[in-house]
C-alpha cells in the first residue's frame, strides 16, 4: 500500500485523548449533544429506518450512568427556515423512548424560553429533545449568536452527528468554541474516524477502492484522491460507461457524462503512472428500457448496440472482482454496481456485498461508505457482516478525500 499525507489523523485525532466520551465523568453534567436523527419517516409519519436513533444511544446512555442529563439536538430533511410540521422531530419521539427505555421531554422551540427554563436546571438521568434546528436559517449559516444561544443547554458539548460533521453549521462547528475546555466526539464518531483511520494509516495491502453509483462528476474528486492510495480501483455502476466510451468503447443509450470524457483517459492515465490496476466491467446487463420489465440481454461492455443501455454489470465482470475483492486485506466500497432498486440489476451490487463480507470472514476489513452502498447493504441484510458501516455519506467521502471537516476540526482546536 502507498504512502498518506493524512494531516489530522496524526496530529489532531490522538491530541484529544487527554479528554475523550470515554474518561469524561459526566456526573451532575449537562451534556448537550448534537445528534444525526435525520431519519426517514413514512407515511404516517412513523420512523422507517431508525439506524441513526439506533447508532446514538451508546454516547446518550453515558452520559446518563454517569449521573449527567442529555440535552439532544439535530436537524431533520429540509424545512424551509420555519416551523414545518412535516419536519418536526417531535415524529421520532417514540422511537427514542423504545430505545432509551425512558421517558423524553421534547421542547418545540430549539431555543425557546421554556426550553431554556427545562435544561438550566435539568435532574441527572433526564433527556430533552429539543425541536429541529433548521426550523432556525441561522442554522444552517453557521451564526455565532444562535450558536451561543443554543450552547447555554449545556455545561459541556457532545458532537456526536457524523452526517454534518462537514458542514460548518451552528450546531456542527460554530457551537464548540463556546466550551473551550469540555467539547469531545460522542462514540459513533470516534469510530468512523477509527475505521477511516485504520484503511488509511494501516500498512495491510492490497487496498482495493470499490466505487460505483450513477455519475463521474459526482465521484471524481474522491478517484482522484483514492488513485494515490490503492492498488486496485474497481470502477462499476453507471460511471463505468463514460470510462468505456473514453476508451472508445460502444456504449449504446448508457448513463455516459461527455463532457468527462477527457478526464476519464487523465484519471486512467494517472493510475498507470501511480501503479493503481483499474478494473472496469467487461460486460454488462443490458436492456432497451430503463426498466425491470424489458428484456435483459448480456453484453460485452464495449459493444452494447445504440437502442441499449447498461443497467448492471454482467457475470463475467463479477467474477473478476469477486477474485480482486477475494485477495484484499483493505476493502473501501462507495456506489452500487447497477439499477439497484430494480430486481432485475441488482445481482452485481449483491455479489459485490457478498464478496466484501467472504473477505471479512477471512480477515480483511471492509468499510462501507457512502448512501447507496449502505443503502444496498442494508437492503441485502449484510450490515453486521462487515467491518464497518459508515453513517455519512458526503462527511465520510470528505473525510477519506483528506478534507478538514469543520466539525472534527471544532472539536480538535
Ligand atoms: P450515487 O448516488 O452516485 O452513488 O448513485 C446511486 C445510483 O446510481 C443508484 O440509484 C443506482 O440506481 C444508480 N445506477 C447505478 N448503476 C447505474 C447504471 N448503470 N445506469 C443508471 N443508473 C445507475
Amino acid at each position: 500500500m502507498k504512502s498518506f499525507g493524512i494531516r489530522y489523523f496524526r496530529g489532531i485525532f490522538f491530541k484529544n485523548n487527554l479528554m475523550n466520551i470515554s474518561n469524561y465523568n459526566f456526573s451532575n453534567k449537562r451534556a448537550l449533544i448534537r445528534v444525526d436523527f435525520n431519519v426517514p419517516l413514512n407515511d404516517s409519519g412513523e420512523v422507517s429506518d431508525d439506524t441513526r436513533i439506533k447508532m446514538a444511544i451508546p454516547t446518550i446512555n453515558k452520559v446518563l450512568n454517569d449521573g449527567g442529563s442529555a440535552i439532544l439536538m439535530s436537524h431533520m430533511g429540509r424545512p424551509k427556515d420555519a416551523q414545518d410540521s412535516k419536519f418536526s422531530l417531535n415524529q421520532i419521539i417514540s422511537c427514542l423512548e423504545d430505545h432509551l427505555n425512558r421517558k423524553i421531554i421534547f421542547q418545540d422551540d430549539c431555543i425557546g424560553d421554556k426550553a431554556f427554563e427545562i435544561t438550566s436546571s435539568l435532574n441527572p438521568g433526564k433527556v430533552v429533545l429539543l425541536e429541529n434546528l433548521r426550523f432556525y436559517s441561522q442554522e444552517k449559516k453557521g451564526d455565532k449568536e444562535f450558536a451561543s444561544k443554543l450552547a447555554k443547554h449545556g455545561d459541556v458539548y457532545i458532537n456526536d452527528a457524523f452526517g454534518t460533521v462537514h458542514r460548518a453549521h451552528a450546531s456542527t462547528a460554530v457551537i464548540a468554541s463556546n466550551f473551550p475546555k469540555n467539547k469531545m466526539f460522542g462514540y459513533l464518531i470516534e469510530n468512523e474516524i477509527k475505521s477511516v483511520k485504520r484503511v488509511l494509516e494501516s500498512n495491510k495491502s492490497p487496498l482495493t477502492a470499490i466505487v460505483g453509483g450513477a455519475k463521474v462528476s459526482s465521484k471524481i474528486t474522491i478517484i482522484s484522491q483514492l488513485i494515490k492510495k490503492v492498488d486496485h480501483l474497481i470502477i462499476g455502476g453507471g460511471m463505468a460507461y463514460t470510462f468505456v466510451k473514453a476508451m472508445n468503447g460502444k456504449v449504446g443509450k448508457s448513463l455516459v457524462e461527455d463532457e468527462y470524457l477527457d478526464l476519464a483517459n487523465e484519471i486512467l492515465k494517472n493510475s498507470k503512472e501511480n501503479n493503481v490496476k483499474i478494473h472496469l466491467p467487461i460486460d454488462s446487463m443490458c436492456s432497451k428500457e430503463f426498466s425491470n420489465s424489458t428484456e435483459i440481454t448480456i453484453r460485452k461492455i464495449n459493444e452494447i448496440p445504440n437502442d441499449e443501455m447498461g443497467l448492471d454489470i454482467g457475470p463475467e465482470s463479477i467474477k473478476i472482482f469477486t477474485k480482486v475483492i477475494n485477495s484484499s486485506q483493505l476493502i473501501l466500497w462507495n456506489g452500487p454496481m447497477g439499477v439497484f432498486e430494480m430486481s432485475n440489476f441488482q445481482k452485481g451490487t449483491i455479489s459485490i456485498a457478498h464478496a466484501i463480507v467472504e473477505a471479512t470472514e477471512k480477515g480483511s476489513f471492509s468499510l462501507i461508505g457512502g448512501g447507496d452502498s449502505v443503502a444496498a447493504i442494508n437492503l441485502f441484510n449484510l450490515a453486521d457482516k462487515v467491518s464497518h458501516v459508515s453513517t455519512g455519506g458526503g462527511a465520510m467521502l470528505e473525510y477519506l478525500e483528506g478534507k478538514d471537516l469543520p466539525g472534527i476540526i471544532a472539536i480538535n482546536n
